[in-house]
């Protein structure tokens, strides 16, 4: 009888879905191999189960409607049971999650143990919408199966590196000490991007890289020697570039004048932040850049407009930030995918001698530069989930390391 491979299963649960992908480690070269994802959407409602295999082949699908649409201790279990049952030469080893939120204390990728799961609690506060979804699943496997090893990584971790000057804001510094300040988000994004880019191009990944991450969320963030620097998203996912359907940055005044004028409380103004505005309160069409790319509407123009303005603005911002910049790179969603968006901000870019190659660019080739550039640029498909199985093995093995 063959001995089964080892699986590890990454997870990133959020308000309504939970997304999965299983990798299978090669020890002898250290490389990971994607076997599988999907997701089950529709959680408290109608929840649905897809998965397909590495080769984007689907590969199970299921459907609830009743009670169990809203118990993640049943819709998590249905995942571990039909990945068991499908990766029949594997068993997993370990399971990765994505946390939003590593507050200020948390650094790096950690294993889970009931006073890290205390922790992560305690850091709901400063991500209210987040972070107890995050939690979840950890927390349930942790009681269902104490033995399985998991390891929690963080969203926040790699802007960890970041000069009090880019991470503290004007206020009192109580307020500082007490940990409001910007932490920074898609950390693990950023960390994958930094990492193909020491792989491909390490005398450029020594340098000033401002990598804009856009997807239905977007950041950008200044990386200078592999290390984050500075980023747009700030103590909240809101901060920065306008997204999907929140804000990016707003005048702290438009909110007290909401609050007096117009009695916005708690709930109506996180609505609007976060769920009404972005592409979709300025389109009042879509969040969804392709279908606004796809528009006629004059509204839907001035929503891609508004972005590509704002994602520029925060290039030249995050540069000055580094005191120059020596790469741009484009990842995520857009940021991959839309050749248009991307020629748009580098036309904006311009006056710092940023040039495309027009047909690198529309077929998304890796380096995307005209040969006459001040400034090489490329598109580097992000990878979230195999960072986190990549940090998932690594702590294992440094536990074993210790042991
Ligand atoms: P993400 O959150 O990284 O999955 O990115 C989702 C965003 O990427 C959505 O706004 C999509 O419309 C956008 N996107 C994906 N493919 C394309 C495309 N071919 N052209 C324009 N936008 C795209």
């Amino acid at each position: 009888m063959t001995s089964k491979q080892s699986a590890y299963l990454v997870l990133n649960a959020g308000s309504s879905s939970l997304k999965f992908s299983a990798f299978r480690h090669h020890p002898h070269n250290d490389a990971l191999e994607t076997l599988l994802s999907g997701q089950i959407s529709g959680i408290g409602s109608r929840a649905r189960f897809e998965a397909k295999g590495a080769d984007r082949r689907p590969l199970g699908e299921h459907s609830w409607d009743d009670k169990d649409s809203a118990c993640r201790d049943t819709l998590l279990q249905y995942v571990l049971n039909w990945i068991n049952a499908t990766l029949v030469d594997d068993e997993i080893a370990a399971v990765g999650h994505r946390v939003v939120h590593g507050g200020l204390a948390i650094s790096r990728p950690m294993p889970v143990s009931p006073a890290l799961i205390d922790e992560l609690d305690g850091l709901i506060p400063l991500a209210p919408l987040h972070q107890p979804h995050n939690v979840a699943p950890i927390r349930i496997l942790a009681k269902n199966f104490p033995a399985l090893p998991q390891v929690a990584c963080f969203d926040t971790a790699f802007h960890s590196t970041q000069p009090p000057l880019a991470r503290n804001f004007a206020l009192p510094q109580a307020l500082t000490d007490e940990g409001v300040c910007s932490y920074g988000f898609h950390g693990l994004s950023y960390e994958y991007v930094t990492a193909h880019l020491v792989e491909s191009r390490p005398d450029l990944a020594e340098g000033r890289v401002v990598i804009c991450h856009l997807g239905n969320g977007s950041s950008l963030c200044a990386v200078k020697a592999g290390k984050s620097m500075d980023t747009t998203m700030g103590f909240s996912v809101l901060d920065g570039v306008p997204m999907g359907t929140r804000t990016g940055s707003l005048d702290p005044g438009v909110i007290l004048y909401l609050m007096r004028e117009k009695q916005m409380g708690l709930e109506a103004l996180e609505d609007l932040l976060y769920r009404q505005s972005g592409l979709l309160g300025v389109s009042g069409l879509s969040n969804d850049m392709k279908v606004l790319q796809e528009s006629a509407e004059p509204a839907a123009k001035q929503a891609v407009e508004m972005f590509c303005f704002r994602v520029a603005k925060e290039v030249a911002a995050l540069a000055a930030s580094m005191g120059g910049i020596d790469a741009l790179v484009f990842t995520a969603g857009i940021g991959e995918n839309s050749p248009e968006i991307r020629a748009a901000v580098v036309e904006r870019l311009a006056w710092l001698g940023i040039k495309l190659n027009a047909e690198a660019n529309g077929r998304k080739a890796y380096d995307i530069s005209a040969s006459d550039t001040q400034i090489p640029v490329f598109v580097i498909p992000t990878n979230e989930e195999m960072m986190i199985a990549k940090h998932t093995i690594n702590v294992l093995g440094q536990l074993a390391g210790h042991a």
